[in-house]
């Protein structure tokens, strides 16, 4: 077994330890003209024992030059071996933010990532609320939405206003309906949240962001160029 430094995607410990328990060799992968050896390593962070698959790749002939040892058989930190790590399952909490999300929001959504990572369910909820609260602002103040006193400060008026005037589906009003009939949308941030309750907000959160920010944004990218009248 091996032990390697490397932050945690599942905890976001920074430089966590991770054991590394078992190799298994992927298919090779030819970049002509060498062959590449690609591994699936098995990694365990010490800190809050979850598991993380680390993605390598070493050029066959540095694999021949360490007798064909694979990461966790080695007693040294994979790289110095040459090994180049690809990618690693789950990716890190930056990278599964909702493309296109905006500044604030995804600073509170990476936040309760981390707290839903943590089983901080209580955390969580309160920044899915957040996330939510700011982003369905954030919409309405865009698309120039008026909103009265009640759906100014309240989060589920709100989405209600936003479904009515077409910016969000049925889809999401019946969900949000759901959720705040369970009562985890409540304005009293002294309501603790329960597992299941946490998870359906969430949920929720993130196909909000989905919907209203990553779509969208999506769509704008790939819009082709105007026509600039040449044929
Ligand atoms: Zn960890």
């Amino acid at each position: 077994m091996n032990i390697i430094s490397h932050n945690c995607p599942r905890c976001h410990t920074k430089s966590s330890a991770f054991d590394l328990h078992v190799s298994i060799r992927r298919k090779d992968i030819n970049y002509r003209p060498s062959t590449y050896i690609g591994f699936d390593t098995l990694g365990q962070c010490k800190v809050c024992k979850k598991g993380v698959i680390f993605g390598y790749e070493i050029y066959q002939g540095n694999w021949t030059k360490i007798d064909y040892q694979t990461p966790d058989s080695l007693s040294y930190e994979p790289k110095d071996a040459l090994f180049d790590l690809k990618y690693i399952i789950p990716e890190t909490s930056n990278s599964s933010v909702p493309q296109f999300t905006p500044d604030p929001i995804n600073g509170f959504y990476v936040q309760a990532t981390q707290n839903m990572n943590n089983d901080a369910w209580d955390s969580a909820g309160a920044m899915c609320r957040k996330v939510l609260d700011v982003g369905t602002k954030l919409l309405a103040r865009t698309n120039d939405i008026d909103l009265n006193k009640q759906q100014t400060n309240n989060l589920a008026a709100r989405i209600l206003r936003l479904h009515e005037v077409g910016k969000l589906t049925d889809e999401l009003r019946d969900w949000a309906q759901k959720i705040k009939n369970d009562g985890n949308f409540a304005s009293h941030d002294e309501d603790p949240f329960s597992q299941t309750q946490a998870e359906e907000l969430f949920n929720f959160t993130q196909i909000f962001l989905t919907y209203t920010f990553t779509l969208p944004g999506m769509l704008a990218s790939k819009r082709p160029p105007e026509e600039n009248g040449t044929d």
